[in-house]
C-alpha cells in the first residue's frame, strides 16, 4: 500500500505532505468525514510513513512526495498489522480490559479503552521505532468523560507520541478536544471511481451503478456493500424488492415488510460478522439496519425530484417505474417527511432502541400521507 493509491483525496495529502516536509507533525489530528472516505486508510499509511526506516523522498517539482519504503522490519510489520508501536483504538477492545471480561461491546466508546490502550500505554518509549502512534476509531462515539479522560494525553502528549481521531461527526467532540488536534477533512469519493472499483470485484455494471450511488461518496461502504454480492447475501436483489413494496405500498402489509426488513438485516449482519472479525455484531447488525433505511431513504429522495431530474440522475435508475409510481403517490412535501422519518430511524438505531419498533413505526407511518390525502 502506498500513498499514491489513496482514492480522490489530494488535499488531505498535500496537508499530510507538506507537514512532513517540514517536519512540522502535529501530535494530534482528527480526521474528519464521512465514513468509508478512507480516513483509516490514510491514517495507516500516514503511520507506516512516520515509522518507516527508510523513507522515500520523490522530487517532483518543486514539491517533494514521501512515502513508506514498504522493505524495511517497520513496514513489514506494520504490513502485517504487528507493528508494536502503531496501536490500533477502537471499541471492541473492551473486552480485553481488566474488567471486561464478557462484557458486550456498547454503543458509546468505553472509557476503560481509552485508559488501558492509550493513557496507561502512551508514556512508555516506543519498542523498535522513534513514534508511538494511536489511531482513535469512531471518536464520535466518545462521551464527554472519555474525552476528558483523553485531554491529558492531547495536552501534553510524550514527544514520542502521535495520535489521530478518526470521527464521522465533528459536532459530538467537545470544543476542548478539537482545539487541541489539528482538523483534517476528507471529501467524499468520487462516483465514478467508486463504480469502477465495484466493477473490478466483478461487480455487474448495474449493480456497481447502484452501489455507487447509494453509498453517496462511501467508497468503503459500498465496498462493503459489493461484499454482500459476492458472499451471495443479494442486497441488490433485497433493494429492488424494498423499492417494489414501497411503490405498491399497502398499510395491511406494514407489519409483514418490517419483518422482511429484520430478516434481511439478520442476514446481511451474518455475512458481515463473518468477513469482520473485529467489529462486533451488534454494531454490525445496527450498519446492517442502517443499510436498509438509506435503501428506503433513496426511494423518497428519488420521487422528490422526479420533477428536476432526469431518470438516470435517480439513484434507483434501474427501477424508474417504480419511482414514478412512488411520486404519483407521494406529493414532494410527503416524500420529504417520509425522509425525515427515516433520519429519525437511524437516530433510534444509534439510541439502542427496539429494531422491531424503529422499523413497525418507519413502515406504519409511510401509510399517513395517504389517509390525509383521502379525508
Ligand atoms: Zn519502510
Amino acid at each position: 500500500m502506498s500513498f499514491k493509491k489513496i482514492y480522490s483525496q489530494q488535499k488531505v495529502i498535500t496537508a499530510l505532505q507538506k507537514a512532513y516536509s517540514l517536519q512540522k507533525i502535529p501530535h494530534a489530528y482528527i480526521f474528519a468525514g464521512y465514513q468509508g472516505v478512507g480516513k483509516f486508510t490514510t491514517a495507516r499509511q500516514w503511520a507506516k510513513l512516520l515509522l518507516c526506516r527508510n523513507p522515500q523522498i520523490e522530487k517532483n517539482g518543486s514539491s517533494p512526495f514521501a512515502d513508506s519504503c514498504s522493505r524495511c522490519e517497520s513496514c513489514r510489520l506494520l504490513d502485517a498489522d504487528s507493528h508494536p508501536d502503531l496501536n490500533i483504538v477502537h471499541k471492541e477492545l473492551l473486552e480485553y480490559t481488566r474488567n471486561g471480561k464478557n462484557k458486550t461491546t456498547p454503543v458509546e466508546f468505553p472509557i476503560d479503552v481509552v485508559r488501558e490502550f492509550i493513557i496507561e500505554k502512551a508514556p512508555s518509549k516506543p519498542t523498535i521505532s522513534k513514534r508511538k502512534i494511536f489511531i482513535l476509531t469512531e471518536a464520535e462515539k466518545l462521551n464527554s468523560s472519555s474525552q476528558n479522560a483523553l485531554m491529558k494525553i492531547l495536552e501534553e502528549p510524550p514527544g514520542f507520541c502521535s495520535i489521530i481521531l478518526l470521527c464521522t461527526r465533528m459536532e459530538k467532540l467537545l470544543p476542548t478536544t478539537k482545539s487541541r488536534c489539528q482538523v483534517i477533512r476528507f471529501s467524499a469519493v468520487d462516483e465514478k471511481i467508486i463504480t469502477d472499483e465495484l466493477k473490478q470485484k466483478n461487480l455487474e455494471p448495474q449493480k456497481a451503478g447502484f452501489f455507487a450511488r447509494l453509498s453517496n461518496g462511501s467508497l468503503g461502504l459500498a465496498c462493503r456493500w459489493a461484499d454482500l454480492e459476492i458472499n451471495n447475501a443479494q442486497l441488490y436483489k433485497i433493494k429492488t424488492e424494498i423499492i417494489n413494496e414501497i411503490a405498491d405500498y399497502k398499510l395491511p402489509n406494514a407489519l409483514d415488510l418490517a419483518q422482511k426488513c429484520l430478516r434481511d438485516a439478520k442476514t446481511i449482519a451474518d455475512v458481515w460478522t463473518d468477513l469482520e472479525k473485529n467489529t462486533s455484531k451488534a454494531d454490525l447488525k445496527r450498519k446492517a439496519q442502517k443499510t436498509l433505511i438509506q435503501i428506503i431513504t433513496s426511494a423518497f429522495r428519488d420521487a422528490m425530484k422526479i420533477k428536476f431530474e432526469k431518470p438516470e440522475q435517480f439513484i434507483n435508475f434501474d427501477q424508474k417505474k417504480k419511482i414514478e409510481k412512488i411520486s404519483s403517490r407521494f406529493k414532494p412535501e410527503n416524500s420529504a417527511e417520509k425522509i425525515t422519518s427515516c433520519y429519525q430511524a437511524v437516530r433510534w438505531i444509534d439510541d439502542n432502541v427496539n429494531e422491531k419498533l424503529i422499523f413497525e413505526h418507519l413502515l406504519l407511518n409511510l401509510n399517513i400521507s395517504d389517509k390525509i390525502e383521502a379525508l
